[in-house]
């Protein structure tokens, strides 16, 4: 008889982004025509730019002549879409060789397949809060452990609280870890790690041979010039981290789909000697995976043009511009607030020490604005909701003053 991955039994029951689903669709229902407004996935609302709908175009185009048709690419991406990432890391200072580059279909599946390359009894740090993509793909695989309903974490991972006294970035793990993972700017909490932070991280996973896994999905939103874009910008860390990358937040790639991942030659682990990790994601990725879709492998370059790159920075700016709208409406509504400056998220405490959940039906029922509870990214997270820049800016500026309209009154 077939049984099924019991892993998967251990997931905690109810996953956030449904929750939150739920909730709002019972409240449409017992409001009609009331309108809510939404501030809470994180999801791309403008359009593409028109470089990029030029590349993807002319990427329909070759498909559609004899002379200029493609099948199969390679595994890890065309050779010219892997210089064009390779060309964007040499103007930071950092030099890749294009066997270290793995274009793919975004980093959801990069950081949720990532893990598998490393044994199944890897001890696993995790920021905390954190996208849930880490957590649940680590007790897929079999490391979480028991799930414990009373701190509401799983017993087998190590949680790096990220707070307000720490700056919302953690210390390095007191204990031996094996995988490090970090996001920064962060998701939820829309702050960003500094130089001398990461440095921290990758002296310690140089000494113990850990291995850090590094989500750089929104770097694109750094503004500030002193905060690193990728953990290679720390010297040292190619032979410790991996970085994961995307189109999604940057360019507006979120249904069009592709992301790359940097796996270096350097990097090391127990028995592995400069080589072996990157061949095995080779292996891994050429098993599973036929390559990104030659059409948005057209767009994904275009995007990374010059006047591709003009555009896209000017859709973040425009992004950046909904997060200050954010932070400062919930500010001056008496809210404090973290992010939002180099992140498309804003982190707000809750009032007077409400729960996550708390505030999150207080915002829906109130002001008829849909949030995400922080709880839902980890234990840390309780007692603050995270806002999403993503939204069109007349409704991002609707919601703030419903939000400081409900507030104000008490
Ligand atoms: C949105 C997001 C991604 C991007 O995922 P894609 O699969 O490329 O769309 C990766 N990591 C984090 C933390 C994100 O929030």
């Amino acid at each position: 008889m077939a049984r099924a991955n019991q892993n998967y039994d251990k997931l905690a029951a109810g996953y956030l982004f449904p929750e939150i689903a739920r909730r709002a669709r019972a409240f449409a229902d017992g409001h009609p025509g009331v309108e809510l407004l939404r501030l809470g996935i994180g999801d791309t609302t403008l359009p593409l730019t028109p470089t990029v709908v030029a590349g993807l175009c002319s990427g329909a185009e070759k498909l559609g002549s004899a002379e200029t048709y493609t099948g199969y690419g390679d595994y890890e991406g065309e050779r010219w879409m892997r210089e064009a990432v390779a060309a964007a890391y040499r103007e930071r200072g950092v030099t890749l060789d294009l066997g270290e580059i793995f274009v793919s279909d975004g980093a959801k599946s990069d950081s949720a397949n990532i893990q598998s390359i490393f044994a199944v009894d890897s001890v696993v740090a995790i920021e905390d809060p954190a996208y849930p993509v880490y957590v649940d793909s680590n007790v897929m695989a079999g490391r979480g452990g028991p799930f414990d309903p009373k701190r509401q974490q799983y017993q087998g991972l190590l949680y790096m609280p990220c707070n307000e006294a720490n700056g919302f970035f953690p210390d390095v793990p007191a204990r031996r870890v094996d995988l490090i993972y970090l996001c920064s700017p962060n998701n939820p909490t829309g702050e960003v790690a500094t130089h001398a932070q990461l440095s921290r991280f990758v002296e310690y996973a140089r000494a113990e041979q850990a291995v850090i896994l590094f989500d750089a999905a929104y770097s694109a939103f750094i503004r500030d010039p002193t905060l690193p874009h990728s953990i290679y910008e720390v010297p040292g860390a190619k032979s410790c981290a991996i970085e994961m990358n995307s189109f999604s937040k940057s360019a507006g790639f979120t249904g069009v789909r592709l992301g790359w991942a940097v796996v270096p030659k350097d990097l090391v682990a127990e028995e592995c000697p400069s080589g072996k990790l990157n061949a095995m994601w080779y292996r891994r990725q050429s098993t599973f995976f036929n390559g990104p879709s030659n059409v948005v492998q057209a767009g994904g370059a275009a995007a990374l043009s010059l006047q591709g790159r003009r555009e896209c920075r000017a859709m973040v700016d425009q992004y950046l511009q909904n997060a200050l709208l954010i932070r400062d409406g919930l500010g001056r509504a008496g809210l404090t607030c973290f992010g939002g400056k180099n992140a498309p998220y804003v982190w707000a405490r809750a009032p007077r020490g409400l729960s996550s959940w708390d505030f999150f039906d207080l915002l829906l029922n109130e002001a008829q604005v849909v949030t995400t509870p922080g709880s839902g990214f980890g234990p840390s997270g309780e007692g603050y909701i995270r806002l999403s820049a993503f939204g069109r800016r007349r409704d991002t500026e609707r919601a703030v003053a419903r939000i400081r309209a409900t507030l104000e009154k008490g």
